[in-house]
């Protein structure tokens, strides 16, 4: 059978998806191939959030294109969000190209590569919206020992942040059932899985327009202790939430909920009111940190993280200096910061002020040392402590370590040795360098 080779830029969503998209075209007896130039089938699923990702994806056709000069047999697509958004101007500017499928049709994509290899057919564009296309990313292909795994509850977005293409490639907010999604973990539980990260373009609304509130508790609430009450599951996570979605019974499922992981993602953007009004984000500064304090309330040792954009336009220095300040006082453990990145149909890039490369460099720049500080002394904080890691496997840094995550999604180092691969490990932290935590096993086991 034909090799398959998928490349997937961006978010864990596309991850995700591409996963799916493999274990379908492994089901019809496609053969994954380890490297793209060994592969029949190579797909590029693609991110669209900042003009660089897109530029990346389309220099790696226009390389692949010569590759399919030297073999004409060689099946090249585009999948995801910039498949999504440019549709089938992609075969029009790059005529190597034989199949463009969006993100509603991931579920479409073997039975395409199929029709091209066996008919030769010509090229396909497969852009088109699903109804409960959502419940179409459900199964997965897991590596031996695989002890944490993705698990899409949602596609889409309502939100219409001015900055953000999603609610374009990804469209409006669909939720999966809360009793499909707990069967999906129940297989991945019984396959070995004790970690589960629930997955949503903006998750903690998850089914606000399909299900009721019951009993005070919304939709997401009920999921996430459908999912945490499932045998062998250990530890359960989220992301990409929305701070507005962190309502009452979510902030006390940190608390009522023991598989929940005490790591809270709360996405600030900017800590000016005035660019957050802009931005379309639907929360004021002091509705942020005052959000904050009742996290830590209810669970002090929460690790929290954020996602910051700076250079949005028209923000000026004193904006600026006010995410600056508002970073210092929380304290994040970790922080994506974003260099704003214009992308087209989106109100924020027909904006006027917009800023140069060179502002937003220095301003991500101030934030980075702002965070690195902050992380740095906490980090060293906990050397000598004791605390709870899930090993995943081998380090992506060093070949003589195994890596784990703390419950607050610290990474943390180990001397690496079979008997602890996929265990819950109580270790003692020996040694920081600022993001990174070195350990050792308290017991031997
Ligand atoms: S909530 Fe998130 S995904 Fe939705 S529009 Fe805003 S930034 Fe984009």
């Amino acid at each position: 059978m034909p090799s398959v080779y998928i490349k997937t830029y961006g978010c864990q969503m596309n991850e995700r998806d591409s996963e799916q998209v493999l274990q379908q075209l492994a089901a019809k007896g496609y053969e994954l191939a380890l490297t793209e130039s060994s592969a029949d089938v190579i797909l590029l699923n693609t991110c669209s959030v900042r003009d660089m990702a897109e530029q990346t994806a389309l220099n790696k056709m226009k390389h692949l294109q010569g590759m399919k000069k030297k073999n004409p047999n060689l099946v090249l697509g585009f999948l995801g969000c910039m498949a999504q958004s440019q549709g089938q101007s992609l075969v029009d500017s790059l005529p190597d190209v034989d199949l463009v499928v969006g993100t509603q049709k991931f579920h479409q994509v073997a039975d395409y590569v199929d029709q091209l290899i066996t008919n030769k057919s010509e090229s396909i564009v497969d852009i088109a919206e699903e109804n409960s296309s959502q419940n179409t990313i459900r199964d997965h292909v897991l590596k031996p020992k695989q002890v944490t795994a993705f698990v899409s509850i949602m596609q889409g977005c309502n939100m219409h942040c001015t900055f953000c293409i999603v609610p374009f490639t990804r469209g409006s907010e669909r939720s999966r059932p809360i009793a499909e999604i707990t069967q999906e973990v129940k297989i991945l539980a019984a396959n070995g899985v004790k970690e589960v990260t629930l997955l949503g373009q903006i998750v903690n609304l998850y089914g606000r327009h399909e299900f009721p509130k019951i009993d005070g508790k919304s939709p997401f609430v009920q999921l996430l202790e459908s999912v945490a009450a499932v045998p062998g599951i250990q530890r359960v996570r989220f992301t990409s939430p929305h701070p507005i979605g962190y309502r009452t019974d979510l902030i006390h499922a940190f608390k009522n909920i023991p598989e929940l992981c005490e790591h809270v993602h709360l996405p600030l953007q900017s800590g000016s009111n005035r660019i957050l009004k802009a931005m379309h984000r639907s929360y004021t500064r002091e509705r942020y940190l005052k959000l904050v304090e009742e996290i830590r309330k209810v669970n002090p040792t929460v690790g929290l993280t954020t996602d910051v954009i700076v250079g949005f336009p028209g923000e000026t220095e004193e904006d600026f200096q006010q995410t600056k300040s508002l970073m210092k006082e929380v304290g994040f453990d970790q922080a994506f910061i974003f260099r704003y990145s214009p992308r087209k149909e989106t109100p924020a890039a027909e904006m006027g002020d917009q800023h140069t490369e060179e502002t937003k460099l220095r301003w991500n720049q101030e934030l980075l040392e702002v965070l690195n500080s902050g992380v740095k002394e906490r980090s060293q904080s906990m050397v000598g402590q004791e605390i709870e890691i899930l090993i995943e496997g081998e380090s992506k840094y060093s070949d003589e370590r195994f890596e784990g995550r703390t419950r607050t999604n610290k990474l943390v180092l180990i001397e690496a040795n079979e008997r602890w691969r996929g265990e819950i490990l109580k270790v003692k932290i020996t040694e920081s360098t600022g993001f990174t935590l070195y350990a050792e096993p308290v017991i031997q086991l």
